[in-house]
Formats: C-alpha cells, structure tokens, sequence
C-alpha cells in the first residue's frame, strides 16, 4: 500500500523530460527538511493521504494516457515497495522517472531488470541538510539519469562545483543547476558556469514556476 499526497496530470518541470506531459504521483513523508521545501505539506506523517495499491495506481496512469510517470514527494524511496509499483508501470510501457532527495540508496531500484530512471539531488549548503546526502548512489547511475543540484547562493555554486567534479559526474549523467526560485538569479549561475568552464553541466529553470504562480499546488 502506497501513502498518496497527491496525483495530477502535467508538465515535467525538471530534469531531462522537461516540458513533457507526465502524470505525477506525489508521495507521504520525507526524511530531510530543506529550507527552501515548497512541499512541506506533503512532508509530515499525518499530512493528508489516500492509501492505494501499486495496482490501483497503475490502472490510474494507464487511464490518464500519458506515458511519462514521475514518482515524487516527499521522498518516494520511503515507500518500502516502492519496487512493485515500479515493475507495474514499466511493464505497461510506462516510462518511470523517480526523483529522490540524494539520502536514500537507490542501489536495489538500479540494479533491477525493469529499472526506473533516477533524479538525485544533491542537497547544497544553503538546503541545511546536504549532511545526509548519500555519495555512494552515484556509482549506480547511467546515462539516462540525472544529478540535480538546487542552487540557493554561491558558496552553493562552489561547492556545486566541487562535487561534480569529484565524482565526475558530467561524464556518467545528466547534471543540473537549478536556481532556489527567488535566491539567486540564473544570470548568476550562468555567469559562474562560463568562468568556470562546467562543460557538460546545464543550468535549469523549474518551468512550472514560470507557466503558473510558484506556490501552486497539483502542477
Ligand atoms: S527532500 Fe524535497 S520534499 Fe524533502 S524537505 Fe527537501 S525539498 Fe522538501
């Protein structure tokens, strides 16, 4: 039984598939607490939720005919069969992209025969939290997934930097700098990708907050 915040039909905001049409299942419960969170409301464990079967949650991507599906939160990886819902949707066809807040192991999801596409962010300085992020993950990842770094100022771009450059991450996966809505400019972000030659790296814009208010919900 999965816990459910919330599911919608929308655009990918982020990562590699932005712009596409995808139905978002949001998740229950998050184990960080970042300062710039814009879903906290989904984040508590009383927080409002329905209780649904990976059954029921397929049949519901299946009717909404939108092949992309982005598994989210709160923190998806919290679900303990998470796996099940995961070979449900990829066996239908249905293209599954997780995004996870970097502090959990997606080492049993990527080694799986139908395995999901994984968004990891990695929490930066300004997030308070990148104590718990996990750097082991990203020996599990591939071409088709991404690294995500939530840029809030640029003691964030810095280390940013550094960690990319560590792990070598713009050799194996997609890598993103996405500005804290309202932070940091993004002229700013390309201005320090320009002086610092970050070839490989993009600079993303959360779209949805530009379409729509940036506090909305369900987009
Ligand atoms: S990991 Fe995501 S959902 Fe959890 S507190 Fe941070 S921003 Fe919010």
């Amino acid at each position: 039984m999965f816990s459910v915040a919330e599911r919608f039909v929308s655009i990918n905001g982020e990562a590699a598939h932005v712009g596409e049409l995808a139905a978002f299942i949001r998740f229950r419960g998050c184990n960080l607490c970042c300062s710039y969170c814009d879903t906290r409301w989904a984040n508590s464990p009383d927080a409002p939720a329905v209780d649904m079967t990976a059954g029921e949650l397929t049949e519901w991507v299946l009717s909404t005919g939108v092949r992309n599906v982005t598994l989210t939160g709160g923190e998806p990886l919290l679900q303990p069969e998470i796996h099940t819902l995961t070979d449900a949707l990829i066996s239908r066809g249905i293209r599954v992209e997780i995004e996870t807040n970097g502090s959990v192991s997606v080492e049993k999801l990527a080694r799986r025969e139908l395995r999901p596409v994984l968004t990891l962010d990695y929490k930066l300085p300004s997030s308070g939290m990148e104590q718990y992020m996990l750097t082991e993950n990203y020996s599990f990842l591939g071409c088709h997934d991404t690294v995500k770094f939530v840029v809030g100022s640029h003691e964030d771009l810095e280390r940013a930097a550094r960690i990319i450059g560590r792990y070598k991450l713009a050799e194996k996966c997609h890598v993103y700098l996405s500005p804290v809505f309202g932070s940091i400019e993004p002229a700013d972000i390309v201005d320090f990708m320009t002086e610092h030659s970050m070839n490989g790296v993009r600079i993303q814009l959360q779209l949805h907050k530009f379409i729509w208010e940036p506090e909305r919900r369900g987009v």
